[in-house]
């Protein structure tokens, strides 16, 4: 076929017809669905040469001067001395093969060590719990399943975790998602603690997965290596305190701290509409003080903080870094594994949310043009 009609075209190339009817309007010829298109291949040409992102972005010079020079929306440089600000609770995620125990850890750790909820309260899925031991010291974990979650912010460019803790089952061993989970922190330069699990179990052979682990460089500190392995039992509860500690020890070591007089930034986690708040974000602060009426950005949402929850709905006046809460007023639901970032003002978050999304649209007009010309080529 030589020449294709608008809508023949956009369902060969899987893409809208309205996308071609705009591209073809940017270029200031008007098409209809039916439009014969006969020089299609110099129209692909004139898109590339003359700049299709300019075009979309209305003159590019407005765009660029506000957002790219005032950095509001990019991450701030974080300071080569960190000593003069004080510590934050260390981030954990668990990671594993599947069926090792990452839920059931997670459940006790929350059951034993996280408040009863209010009778009555709405349970709102938070993505992430705190673990208070005393007035001071706080461990946060992130409830998202590992490998999604440290993917999804990855992707972005968002650095989360602190330390993985590796469950590996005493009767099972190594797996293939352990090995995956070791790749990922690895790659990441995340320290990992071992939690050998599931050592109640008559099958348990925690010195076989020791044996395993010194293959995947991760020996014990008790064998003169440098990892900390524990045993563990997620369902009685037993050594739990030993991980804990661990955990602790490890944050201790590595001297976690934050700025809490920067702007605020944090990372999504989890997210979902509410009936009674509409769209929550679920975030865990990185730096500065989220306090109410702040004005945040993640992705192309934007919100005004309404009210701060913690992972029992109990409203918090602030949440300093390190904290996992919930936040109340986000206009559309932030995508997870976002990066949040605080702006000054309502007119600037909608400048950089507006901006972010004509980014994306153009992304997609990109890769949709790419496919038309595929297309194109095949034909001739
Ligand atoms: P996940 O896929 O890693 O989240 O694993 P789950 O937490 O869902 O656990 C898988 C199965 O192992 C469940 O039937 C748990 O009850 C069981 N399990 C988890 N931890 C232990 C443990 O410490 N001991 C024993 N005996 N069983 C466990
Ligand atoms: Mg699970």
């Amino acid at each position: 076929r030589k020449n294709m009609m608008v809508h023949q075209l956009a369902e060969a190339a899987n893409v809208k017809p309205e996308l071609i009817v705009e591209a073809a309007d940017i270029l200031g010829r008007k098409v209809y669905f039916s439009t014969v298109l006969t020089d299609f291949g110099f129209l692909c040409e004139i898109v590339k040469k003359l700049g299709l992102r300019r075009k979309l972005e209305g003159g590019g010079k407005t765009f660029e001067k506000t957002l790219l020079a005032d950095k509001d929306e990019c991450r701030s440089p974080k300071p080569h001395d960190m000593s003069s600000f004080p510590h934050r609770p260390p981030i954990i995620t668990i990671m594993g093969h599947v069926d090792h125990g990452k839920t059931t850890l997670l459940d006790y750790l929350r059951k034993t060590t996280v408040a009863e909820k209010e009778a009555g309260g709405i349970t709102q899925k938070i993505g992430a719990f705190s673990v208070k031991l005393n007035e001071e010291k706080n461990i946060t974990f992130l409830d998202t399943p590992g490998h999604a979650a440290f993917t999804a912010m990855r992707q972005r460019g968002a650095q989360l975790t602190d330390i993985v803790v590796l469950v590996v089952a005493a009767d099972d061993g190594i797996m293939e998602q352990t090995e995956e989970s070791i790749r990922m922190a690895n790659e990441s330069k995340v320290p990992i603690i071992v939690a050998i699990n599931k050592c109640d179990s008559k099958n348990a052979k925690p010195e076989k997965v020791i044996k395993q682990l010194v293959h995947h460089n991760l020996e014990p500190e008790k064998a003169g290596g440098k990892t900390q392995v524990i045993q563990i039992s997620a369902k009685t509860g037993m050594g739990i305190s030993n991980l804990v500690e661990s955990i602790l020890l490890e944050a201790e070591m590595m001297d976690l701290r934050a700025d809490p007089s920067a702007r605020v930034e944090g990372v999504i986690v989890e997210s979902n509409k509410s009936k009674t708040h509409g769209p929550v974000g679920s975030v865990v602060v990185q730096q500065g003080i989220l306090k109410r009426g702040m004005w945040l950005t993640a992705g192309t949402a934007f919100a005004r903080v309404k009210f701060i929850t913690d992972e029992n709905n109990k409203q918090m006046s602030e949440a300093s870094p390190g904290a996992a809460v919930n936040i109340v007023g986000w206009k559309s639901l932030p995508p997870v594994g976002e990066i949040m970032l605080q702006v000054n003002t309502e007119f600037r978050a909608k400048e950089v949310t507006q901006y972010r999304s004509k980014l994306q649209s153009m992304e997609q007009l990109d890769e949709d043009w790419k496919k038309i010309s595929k297309i194109r080529q095949k034909e001739k």
